[in-house]
């Protein structure tokens, strides 16, 4: 029998509606989700191909890369913290949580005195005017940084429309990228990019290079919308403060055990991760983290689970699960690692 499930794009922060097509409760595609307001009944390839990723599924604990059971992991990880100095501990929380999951992933680090990092694409928080998707789509000047109709085609998509009803396009982009494409002017620097800005502009950016970068454009006079690469990683920042590639590379020199919450930094961050003694990971599939984890552990993703995501322009989105899972979630991984301290 074939089923539709609604749940949303865990692919970027856009927040599209995508479904869930099972057979026999199977998950076997997607379909776009034709009355989602953000997406308006189109998705990407990225966010068609979203359960790919669900097809290297993992299903039992590992440790060493033999297979054990619940209750050992469970007691290997708890091991691991208690012989540990609270200070050489450091919880990673990722985009990929949901905004119920990064407050639990927070409370247990907190309450653990334990360090605590969130990476978001080399965003941090600054206090600044976010644009809604509406407002790319009403802006006579649109500013772009970042390939961001490759990366991110349904904030693309708005663009296109904002162009085609007379708005100018400045890029800051390679010359080949897909952006470039539409693009009125292409600059190589965002400060010349952002000598377009009047008050009619809206800056739409997916990558920035550092901190000085990210203050340059919300100094500018108009509202900027961030589309990060995971799909809560705003939720998250609203609970974590983001810390740049640089302030996490710092953290990681001085940590022993890694505990990483449904992300890859490995593939991520540029960085010698076999310096740190113990990297522990909690994921759904299979990842270049995991790979190099001592201890990993499998969690449900987000279409077998309940809970809510923040998209690139703050509103909250629920999803309910849309298939049945015998994994546990984060949220029962921790509590029972919690017991156990
Ligand atoms: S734009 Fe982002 S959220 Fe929308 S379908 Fe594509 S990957 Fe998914």
């Amino acid at each position: 029998m074939l089923e539709i499930k609604h749940t949303l794009c865990p692919s970027c922060s856009v927040g599209c509606g995508v479904n869930v097509v099972l057979h026999n409760g199977d998950v076997v595609g997607t379909y776009p989700y034709k009355r989602h307001q953000v997406n308006e009944g189109k998705n990407c390839l990225n966010g068609r191909n979203s359960i790919e990723i669900y097809k290297s599924k993992l299903e039992t604990p590992l440790i060493s890369n033999a297979s054990v059971n619940f209750d050992k992991v469970i007691d290997e990880i708890s091991g691991e913290l208690k012989s540990c100095d609270s200070d050489k501990i450091t919880v990673v929380c990722s985009g990929n949580n949901s905004v119920e999951e990064a407050e639990m992933i927070k409370d247990f680090a907190e309450s653990n005195n334990y360090n605590i990092a969130f990476y978001a694409d080399n965003f941090v928080n600054l206090n600044a005017d976010v644009a809604s998707y509406e407002d790319i789509e009403n802006a006579s000047n649109i500013i772009v940084i970042g390939d961001v109709l490759y990366d991110n085609p349904l904030i693309g998509r708005r663009i296109v429309h904002a162009k085609k009803n007379g708005a100018n396009i400045y890029s800051c982009v390679q010359d080949k990228s897909v952006t470039a494409n539409v693009s009125d002017e292409i600059f190589d620097s965002i400060e010349a990019t952002l000598d377009k800005v009047d008050d009619s502009s809206v800056i739409v950016f997916n990558t920035i290079e550092s901190g000085a970068d990210l203050e340059k454009i919300y100094g500018a006079d108009c509202k900027a919308l961030p589309v990060f690469s995971k799909c809560n990683s705003k939720g998250v920042s609203s609970i974590i403060d983001p810390i740049s590639k640089e302030d996490l590379i710092e953290l990681l020199d001085k940590t022993d055990v890694l505990l990483i919450f449904n992300d890859d930094i490995v593939s991520e961050i540029d960085y010698d991760f076999g310096s740190i003694s113990t990297l522990i990971t909690l994921v759904p599939c299979l990842n270049s983290t995991s790979e190099v984890s001592k201890i990993v552990v499998p969690i449900k993703s987000w279409i077998e689970n309940d809970g809510s995501f923040v998209n690139s322009m703050g509103e909250t989105q629920n999803f309910k699960a849309a298939i049945e899972s015998e994994n546990l979630s984060e949220v029962e991984i921790i509590e029972k690692i919690q017991n156990k301290l």
